[in-house]
């Protein structure tokens, strides 16, 4: 407890002490040697009390003092509330830091803080996955040392940081990441990288997509353009065959861009959907009879075997529209693709619990480094068989988004020469089988 200091209180001891010490020394007749003797007990004493004080700092791991009284009580009173005062304030200090550092930890991004030498103070444990830091191991060292990469190296030492640069990861060439250095307190920096992989993607599909839209416009626009020109600059009368062939070039390119503007709207549409698949159930059996019927009508030319294996009971959760779309863009595509005479197989069943979709052919086949390339938007396997079918490239982006959308996805299995499968199941939640049906 926290009693004043009393300068009196401790002089008026002193007095009372000396006053015995010669009253003493009277009572002995001794009185010079008394006061030799009661000064230097008074002297052992402090140094007592130093050598106790002096073993309470260093050496013992109490936190309160040892018992004492008078002017040394005092002191060791107030150096134990200091200790304390100190203590509590470490205290508070570790818990701030504490919690500055799980708040740098949650960041999304990778943190460094490097100091006015360019060597790193800390970092959070993104900093170790994406940069390839290791902690504590790192703490010290150049950063310029640590990430080599040449134009990140140049833009540390140049030192503008008012704009990011992005760069591969130094762990993962796959990866692009963008650095940002924001200068604070006594020349240190802090250095944010950030895995924009995903974004630079996207602005990259967004680049091809427009690109490849222009160019599949360009080529039949050109024709009609070729064909028009040519009809108004001159007078001349073109032979009836010349006409006839014309007109109907131009009715197909124009159907050409009809359909890839049909395909791209069904495409945005689907990307753009936010119908849910749990809440109406589709009846594919009947959705197939009429693509039955449609492709009997495609195959007059081919005259294709076709066989549909539909089992009737069979039922999904779904979304119609979406669904037609994917049946009918793989049914129409074996067609389309399979040399005249072909057989194709189209199936509808249960695999276990789950409903099965598949469409197979005895065509030509796609070679295995088409295979993963099938689905992506515009990419054909060859370009001029597909433009003949009237193919703008994007049914099987199309199916894939659909599948997507119902929690499944295509499988291609193909051998040149052979054939193609092209398959897809939902799971168990979204088949419903309908025991009143017949199968
Ligand atoms: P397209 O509109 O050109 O048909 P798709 O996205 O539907 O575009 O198909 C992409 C490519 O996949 C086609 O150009 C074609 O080369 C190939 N393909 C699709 N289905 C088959 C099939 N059953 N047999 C052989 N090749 C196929």
């Amino acid at each position: 407890m926290y009693y004043p200091f009393s300068w009196i209180k401790t002089l008026g001891r002193l007095a009372g002490y000396f006053a015995l010490v010669c009253v003493l020394g009277f009572y002995f007749d001794a009185l010079m040697a008394s006061v030799a003797i009661g000064a230097v007990l008074l002297l052992l004493a402090h140094y007592w009390n130093l050598y106790r004080l002096n073993r309470w700092l260093w050496h013992s791991k109490k936190m309160t003092p040892p018992k004492t009284g008078g002017v040394w009580e005092h002191i060791y009173e107030g150096i134990y509330y200091l200790q304390r005062r100190n203590r509590n304030k470490r205290k508070e200090l570790g818990n701030l830091v504490k919690r500055f550092r799980e708040g740098a930890e949650a960041l999304p991004d990778a943190a460094v803080v490097v100091d006015a030498n360019a060597c790193i103070s800390w970092c959070n444990r993104l900093a170790r996955i994406e940069l390839g830091l290791s902690w504590p191991d790192d703490a010290g060292r150049r950063i310029d040392n640590l990430i080599r990469h040449p134009q990140f190296i140049e833009f540390f030492h140049q030192g503008k940081f008012n704009h990011p640069i992005e760069i591969t990861s130094p762990t993962n060439i796959e990866k692009i990441l963008e650095y940002r250095i924001m200068p604070y307190g006594d020349k240190h920096l802090l250095l944010v990288a950030r895995d924009v992989t995903r974004v630079t993607q996207l602005e990259e599909m967004r680049k091809d997509f427009v690109a490849n839209v222009s160019h599949e416009l360009r080529t039949p626009l050109t024709v009609l353009n070729g064909y028009l020109e040519m009809f108004n600059s001159d007078d001349a009368q073109y032979p009836p065959a010349f006409m006839q062939k014309a007109f109907s070039e131009m009715t197909s390119q124009s159907r050409r861009m009809q359909n890839l503007i049909e395909q791209l709207l069904i495409l945005s549409r689907i990307e753009a959907s936010a119908e849910r698949v749990y809440e109406k159930v589709v009846d594919v059996p009947q959705m197939l009879r009429a693509i039955e019927s449609e492709a009997g009508a495609l195959n007059k030319d081919k005259k294709h075997q076709i066989q549909f294996d539909v089992d009737s009971r069979l039922r999904v959760f779904g979304i119609e529209t979406e669904l037609r779309s994917a049946f009918s863009n793989l049914i129409f595509n074996a067609i389309h693709y399979t040399p005249a005479k072909g057989h194709i197989r189209v199936g509808w069943h249960l695999l276990g619990k789950e409903a099965e979709f598949y469409v197979e052919d005895d065509g030509d086949g796609i070679a295995e480094k088409h295979l993963s390339r099938l689905t992506e938007r515009f990419y054909r396997v060859d370009k001029a068989r597909s433009r003949k079918t009237g193919g703008s490239g994007l049914g099987l982006a199309i199916v894939k988004h659909v599948l997507t959308h119902h929690n499944s996805k295509l499988e291609i299995a193909s051998e040149v020469g052979k054939g193609s499968r092209f398959s897809f199941h939902f799971s168990t939640e979204l088949t419903v089988v309908d025991s009143n049906a017949t199968a």
